[in-house]
């Protein structure tokens, strides 16, 4: 890969991060990533990083991947040549539609849509991301490592993904950036990227609580581990938001480690998210 876009991708990642840090828990970690973020940046060639900063300042994203022969960033079908060219990465190529600089990505796993089974009836909070048969009300693993490995494997045996291992390693790679446990024993370890499908999540309890990371305040009990596909990557901060808003609440914890069973626990977790998840 062209070493300008592997800085540009991983100063996106960076932003990514920052703004699911702001939805989820307000000021952690904000000082560490706003320094990465600058240093990060300086290191662009001149004309690269105005270009980048300028996208930036409207909101958008710098670089974005090619998926499926569109730019991911703005939807437009690419010609065949140009994404030959970004393939190769010889120089950083931009879309010619909506500037943003473009990248290949061979996906790091695959939705299944056509495996989707999901229960038509209840409407509301995650009931259209997730299914009963994704609910582990009791998590056997004890640390994160195990635990992200649990439920990958949980998503990929029901038939949500292939590819768990490969979720897997994204998602500890995401740990290694900023931690994912975002205070009042929730963690949401996600994987974004993902090829296919919508967006989906599985969700497990541990009645002991897991060490997330080293300076969190309380352990984690409630981990929603969750798979966004790169077409759901605007909402998923929405859902971020919301499940941190559900959770930040004493009872509504209360309630979803009481749940013993996966039905139980589906169904006050649809009741719980349907005013914060929309
Ligand atoms: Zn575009």
């Amino acid at each position: 890969m062209h070493p300008v876009v592997n800085q540009l991708i991983q100063l996106e990642e960076l932003i990514l991060i920052r703004n699911e840090q702001k939805v989820m828990n307000g000021e952690a970690h904000l000082d560490k990533l706003n320094d990465a973020i600058k240093g990060m940046t300086a290191k662009l060639p001149r004309d690269i990083r105005e270009h980048a900063e300028k996208l930036n300042n409207k909101q958008q994203s710098a670089i974005v991947p090619i998926g499926e022969q569109v730019c991911s960033g703005c939807g437009m079908i690419l010609p065949i040549s140009l994404v030959q060219a970004v393939r190769l990465a010889r120089e950083v190529h931009s879309c010619p539609n909506c500037a943003r600089m473009l990248y290949f990505v061979e996906s790091a796993a695959k939705r299944i849509a056509s495996k989707r089974r999901r229960t038509g009836r209840q409407k509301g909070g995650i009931a259209r991301f997730s299914s009963p048969s994704l609910m582990i009300p009791k998590l056997s693993s004890t640390s994160v490592e195990d635990v992200i490995s649990e439920m990958a494997s949980k998503l990929e045996s029901e038939g949500f993904v292939e590819g768990s291992d490969k979720l897997v390693e994204a998602s500890l790679q995401r740990e290694a950036i900023v931690s994912t446990a975002v205070g009042h024993g929730l963690a949401v370890p996600h994987v974004r990227g993902v090829e296919g499908g919508g967006l989906t999540l599985a969700v497990g309890l541990s009645s002991k609580g897991i060490q997330w990371d080293s300076d969190q305040e309380q352990l984690t009990q409630i981990v929603v581990f969750i798979v966004i596909p790169t077409a759901a990557s605007a909402f998923y901060l929405k859902l971020l938001a919301g499940l941190a808003e559900t959770f930040s609440d004493a009872d509504a914890r209360k309630e979803i480690l009481a749940e013993k069973g996966a039905d139980g626990l589906w169904k006050a977790l649809g009741k719980l998210t349907r005013k914060t998840v929309k």
